[in-house]
């Protein structure tokens, strides 16, 4: 199969994965982490979000196995760990190795007929940055096991639609992360040089926005702060509840189903001033996603500045989910002359993102670098990105 893109498949994997099975490995099989551009914390509120796919990857070399058991040894984490997809739930689920067990296991449970896999993985998406390297680990492995076990029904837009909804379940039934949904789908649909406008309202499908940076002359900047950041320490689902708590008390099927000028009337409705703040985020957050998307299609790079900024404030002041490295590397890019700058990804640490233009990259990651060490903040790990593609088979 050619491959459009350079192949970066780590040289080391084949033969850990020799070294661990003692055979070959069937194929070699990836998919992207992701930075979302806008649109935090609306996925689960049937919102809008606007992610790219990053050339970061994770890589997985994998093969069948004839009975119901996951074998996977990871590059990134020590231990090989041997999982029975049989009695999940209620077994071992492996620790990390959930991501990947989990989706055999909600294949088999949407009615797939797959049996076990050897997996050797390897990935470059960092772990726990906001990047997600959770849903490449799972994107990864699902592709693989749809080529391996030639699963039906699971290719093409609609098929990776499908196979996003098995990784979700494998995340919050196995891993037990209770993401919404963002992440699956732009590691299974996203383009190369576009961005992806998913709207969790109903089933509507995704819509490919353009996003070609290097035609303006712009990158865009991944500001990893290697802050703590974990999904699990409850913060996540604390906000997942409150938003649900305001639907209940506001009599609503979902928070979608409100504009910015009904927060006038809604607002005073809610309970304490914490729904309302939340609240207030939501639904600004999604009109700023649709505002985003109409800049970009009429080439409008310049709309964003304004826009990143408000978004940026609602995640700090309203939803309160920044930190001090997440405000700093936004705050630095910006008065360093980035056209637009925001924290991205769940919160709580976590990366930020910057648009600049190519010229001064170097002059912004200097700036962003030498507050962070002014601060006393552990050094960030400054990337410039390009949208890149779906997951795919490598070879
Ligand atoms: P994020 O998705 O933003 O990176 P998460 O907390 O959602 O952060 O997922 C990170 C977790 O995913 C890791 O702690 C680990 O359990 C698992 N994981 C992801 N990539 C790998 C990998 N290459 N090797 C082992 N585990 C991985
Ligand atoms: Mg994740």
């Amino acid at each position: 199969m050619s491959n459009a893109h350079p192949t970066t498949i780590p040289a080391e994997l084949g033969d850990a994965f020799r070294d661990a099975f003692g055979r070959e490995p069937s194929g070699v099989w990836s998919a992207p982490g992701r930075v979302n551009l806008i649109g935090e914390h609306t996925d689960y509120n049937r919102g809008l979000c606007l992610p790219v796919a990053i050339p970061r990857r994770t890589w997985v070399a994998a093969a069948r196995r004839e009975d119901r058991r996951m074998r996977i040894l990871s590059r990134q984490v020590p231990g090989e760990r041997t999982i029975a997809l049989d009695g999940l739930l209620e077994g071992n689920r492996g620790g990390w190795a959930a991501y990947a067990v989990g989706v055999l296991w909600a294949l088999d449970q949407a009615g797939h007929e797959v049996r076990g896999l050897d997996v050797v993985v390897d990935g470059r998406v960092p772990l726990g940055s906001g990047l997600s390297s959770s849903a490449a680990l799972e994107c990864a492995v699902a592709v693989a096991a749809v080529d391996l076990f030639a699963l039906e029904g699971l290719d093409g837009d609609d098929g990776r639609r499908r196979l996003a909804e098995v990784c979700v379940r494998a995340e919050n039934d196995v891993a037990g992360a209770p993401t919404g949904g963002m992440d699956q789908s732009a590691a299974l649909l996203a383009r190369a040089d576009e961005a992806l406008l998913l709207d969790f309202d109903g089933d509507r499908p995704p819509v490919h926005v353009p996003f070609d940076l290097a035609a303006h002359d712009l990158a865009l900047l991944v500001m990893n702060t290697r802050a703590e950041h974990s999904l699990d320490d409850g913060q996540y689902g604390n906000r997942r509840g409150e938003c649900l708590a305001a639907v209940a008390e506001l009599g609503l099927g979902s928070l979608r189903e409100l504009r910015p000028p009904d927060l006038e009337r809604v607002l005073p409705r809610l309970s304490s001033e914490v729904l309302r703040r939340r609240v207030r985020h939501v639904v600004t957050e999604v009109d700023r996603v649709t505002r985003t998307v109409a800049a970009l299609e009429s080439d409008g790079f310049a709309a964003l500045t304004a826009l990143f900024d408000a978004s940026h404030a609602s995640m700090r002041d309203d939803f309160e989910i920044s930190c001090a490295e997440l405000d700093t590397a936004v705050d630095t890019a910006r008065a360093r002359g980035a056209l637009a700058a925001r924290m991205t990804g769940g919160g709580f640490g976590g990366s930020a993102i910057a648009i600049v233009r190519t010229d001064l990259l170097d002059e912004v990651s200097e700036a962003v670098a030498t507050a962070f060490s002014d601060c006393g903040l552990r050094e960030p790990e400054l990337f410039p990105v390009t949208a890149d593609g779906s997951a795919r088979q490598e070879r």
